[in-house]
């Protein structure tokens, strides 16, 4: 079995130029999207994304306004700073960058994001609009993964689809939206007892875990298509995945690389909500 190898970043990029033409427009009628990154503290990884996130608004034309908080933010600061967001009608995005610190509640904040401006789709309201099967803002990492499941011709309805891991960012969300195309889906976790004995029996296999190699050649359907959420910085400084690449190649009839994979499609997703949120904007 020929393994191919999906291109992340040249699927990005296709998906930004079409944004991008959107954004045009939309700032033409007067409507430019505007996306507001609240960063409180200086986490690395967290700098690292959000300067991804300026760089993919910069790429399509949208509007980008970064507040920086410090580390010890008191969590009233923060919640005036989202309630000023709310109410800018430049900002049609607000994404407050995960993790908080620790003194802040992430619930309480997240809550706080009007939820036509909550771009993430974190919010409850759309978290629930979601589990009824009418999305507004869909997660931007579950929203990647399928657009590229659906870029790529891949047939859902009526086949096994196997999903690891169950947060409510990633796993969760992934599992209903792949339900609501017809898949039949199993999700798997920490407590899952023979992972590999459910991971051979999907057609489609998305594993999001946080653990690298935990998927190898010996769990994966041959013919399946993987992909691989997962980013592991090993001791070594390698970025991998959750699946062990060499030995699924050849087993899979498609794989998603990490990194250059899911990682890409996911901030061009977080761009394609903001591009929502300004068209369903009320003036
Ligand atoms: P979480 O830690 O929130 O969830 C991990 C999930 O994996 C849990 O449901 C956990 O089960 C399950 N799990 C842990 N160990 C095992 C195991 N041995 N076998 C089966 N399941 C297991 O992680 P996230 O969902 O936030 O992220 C998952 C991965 O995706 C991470 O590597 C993260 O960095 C990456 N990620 C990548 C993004 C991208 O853009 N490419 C964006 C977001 C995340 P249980 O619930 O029982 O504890």
């Amino acid at each position: 079995m020929q393994t191919r190898i999906i291109d992340g970043n040249a699927l990005a990029r296709e998906a930004r130029a079409a944004l991008r033409i959107e954004v045009e427009a939309l700032s033409a009628a007067g409507r430019r999207p505007g996306l507001a990154v609240v960063l409180a503290g200086d986490d690395p990884a967290s700098r690292v994304y959000v300067r991804n996130k300026a760089r993919a608004c910069e790429e399509t034309g949208v509007l980008s306004r970064q507040i920086d908080l410090p580390a010890d933010v008191a969590e009233a600061v923060l919640l005036e700073q989202v309630e000023r967001l709310n109410a800018d009608p430049e900002i049609h995005g607000i994404l407050v960058q995960l993790p908080l610190p620790r003194a802040v509640s992430s619930e309480r904040v997240v809550k706080a994001i009007a939820p036509e401006k909550d771009v993430d789709g974190f919010h409850p309201c759309n978290m629930g609009l979601l589990t009824e099967g009418r999305p507004r803002f869909v997660p931007c990492t579950p929203k990647a993964v399928m657009a590229i499941l659906d870029r790529e011709g891949v047939a859902l309805e009526g086949k096994r689809a196997v999903v690891v891991g169950r947060s409510n960012i990633v796993g969760k969300p992934v599992a209903l939206l792949l339900l609501q195309r017809g898949a039949t889906v199993t999700v798997c976790h920490s407590k899952t007892v023979d992972l590999e004995e459910a991971t051979r029996q999907a057609d489609v296999l998305v594993v999001a875990v946080g653990r690298p190699n935990l998927v190898t050649g010996r769990a994966v359907k041959s013919g399946a298509v993987v992909v691989d959420v997962g980013i592991n910085r090993l001791p070594d400084g390698r970025l991998v995945g959750d699946v062990d690449a060499s030995s699924v190649t050849g087993v899979a009839a498609r794989l998603t690389p990490v990194p250059g994979g899911v990682g890409p499609m996911t901030i061009t997703m977080l761009i394609a909500n903001t591009v929502l949120a300004a068209r369903s904007a009320r003036d």
